[in-house]
C-alpha cells in the first residue's frame, strides 16, 4: 500500500497514536553509561518529530527537550567532509557494513587502518580528521556546528561542553582507535586534536524537532525542501542515505533495514534520524538503548511509522 497523498492531519494522527502507544512501554532498554554524563538521563522520555515536504513539523512527546546527538553527528560531519574534498575521502574510509559494534577495533588491523564505513567510530574519527586538516580544532568544530545550524535553520543549536568533557576524560577506546589509525597513516592530525573535535561534534545538543529539520537535505535530494536551497548534490545525498541504510545502526543495521526500511542513523544518546526520501525527515529520541546500542523505543516508533505510512524505501512509490 502506498500513501503518497497522506495528509498532514492523517500523519498527525499516526504520530500521536505512536507516542501514546509507546508511552505504556516498560521495555525501554538501558541508557548508555560509559559516557558518565549520559548515565543520568531519564529513560522515560520519548519524542517523535516529522517534517513534511511542505515544511509542516508534526511533533509528539518531548519534541523540544534537547539530547546529545552523539553518533547522529557522523552524518553531518560526513556531509561537510564530502563537500570539502569530494570523492577523495573514500581513500580513507570504506562503504561496507561492519557487522561489528560501533567502537570495535578488530577489523582495523586486518584492513590496514582503513575503517569499514564512516558511521562506526573509527570511520567517523577518520572523517573528522579529514575535516580538521588545515584548520584549528575550534574552526573545524565551528564548521560542523554551522552546517548543523544551517540545515536545521536554527542558530540556537549548541554544544554541551559537559558532555564533550565527560567523554574526553573517559574515551580510552576511541584514543586507541585514533592512535591505531595514526600509526597506519590514516590520520593526518594529532590524534588528541582529532578526538577533541570528534567529542565536540558528538556533544551537539538538539531536540527531535531540530533533528528532523536538520535531516531535510537528505529527504529532498540535497535540498532543504523540494526545489528549495541546495545544501549538497543530489548524488551525495543519495550516497549518504545508502550508507545510513546499510551502516547507520552498526551491527543492528540489517535488523533496522528489515524492520523499518528507511535510511537511519542512531546515536548512544538515544536519537535516530531517519529519512523517507521525498516524503519526510524524522527525528526520534528515547534514551534507553537495546543490546547493540540503538534506541529501543525510537527503533520501535520508526517501525510503527513506516508500517502505518507505507514509507519503506522498498515499497513501490
Ligand atoms: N561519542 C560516542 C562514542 O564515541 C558515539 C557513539 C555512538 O553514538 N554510537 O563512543
Amino acid at each position: 500500500m502506498t500513501h503518497s497523498a497522506l495528509s498532514t492531519d492523517a500523519l498527525r494522527v499516526i504520530v500521536t497514536e505512536i507516542a501514546e502507544e509507546l508511552a505504556e512501554s516498560d521495555d525501554r532498554g538501558r541508557v548508555a553509561s560509559y559516557i558518565p554524563q549520559l548515565a543520568c538521563i531519564d529513560p522515560q522520555q520519548f519524542a517523535l518529530s516529522v517534517v513534511t515536504p511542505d515544511g509542516d513539523v508534526i511533533n509528539a512527546g518531548d519534541a523540544d527537550t534537547p539530547f546529545s546527538i552523539q553518533s547522529v553527528s557522523k552524518v553531518f560531519t560526513l556531509a561537510v567532509a564530502l563537500g570539502q574534498m569530494g570523492e577523495s575521502l573514500w581513500s580513507r574510509v570504506g562503504r561496507e557494513p561492519s557487522g561489528d559494534p560501533f567502537n570495535s577495533i578488530v577489523q582495523l588491523e586486518h584492513e590496514q587502518g582503513i575503517p569499514r564505513n564512516p558511521f562506526i567510530n573509527a570511520g567517523a574519527i577518520a572523517v573528522t580528521d579529514a575535516v580538521l586538516s588545515g584548520y584549528e580544532p575550534r574552526e573545524a568544530i565551528g564548521l560542523i556546528v554551522e552546517f548543523i545550524r544551517y540545515t536545521a535553520g536554527d542558530d540556537t543549536i549548541m554544544i554541551d561542553e559537559t558532555v564533550a568533557r565527560s567523554e574526553e576524560a573517559t574515551g580510552y577506546r576511541n584514543t586507541a582507535l585514533a592512535n591505531f589509525m595514526r600509526d597506519f597513516g590514516n590520520l593526518t592530525c594529532d590524534p588528541a586534536m582529532t578526538l577533541g573535535v570528534y567529542y565536540h561534534q558528538c556533544a551537539v545538543a538538539m531536540t527531535a524537532r531540530q533533528l528532523a529539520l536538520a535531516g531535510r537535505f537528505l529527504a529532498y535530494d540535497g535540498c532543504l525542501a523540494p526545489g528549495g536551497s541546495r545544501v549538497i548534490s543530489g548524488r551525495m545525498a543519495r550516497q549518504i542515505n545508502a550508507l545510513m541504510l546499510t551502516c547507520g545502526h552498526y551491527d543492528g543495521s540489517g535488523e533496522f533495514a528489515f524492520r523499518v526500511g528507511l535510511p537511519g542513523k542512531s546515536g548512544v544518546g538515544g536519537a535516530i534520524l531517519a529519512v523517507a526520501p521525498g516524503r519526510a525527515s524524522i527525528g526520534c529520541w528515547s534514551p534507553g538503548l537495546n543490546a547493540v546500542g540503538n534506541s529501543q523505543l525510537a527503533s520501535r516508533a520508526l517501525e510503527m511509522l513506516a508500517d502505518r505510512t507505507g514509507w519503506s524505501v522498498f515499497a513501490p512509490h
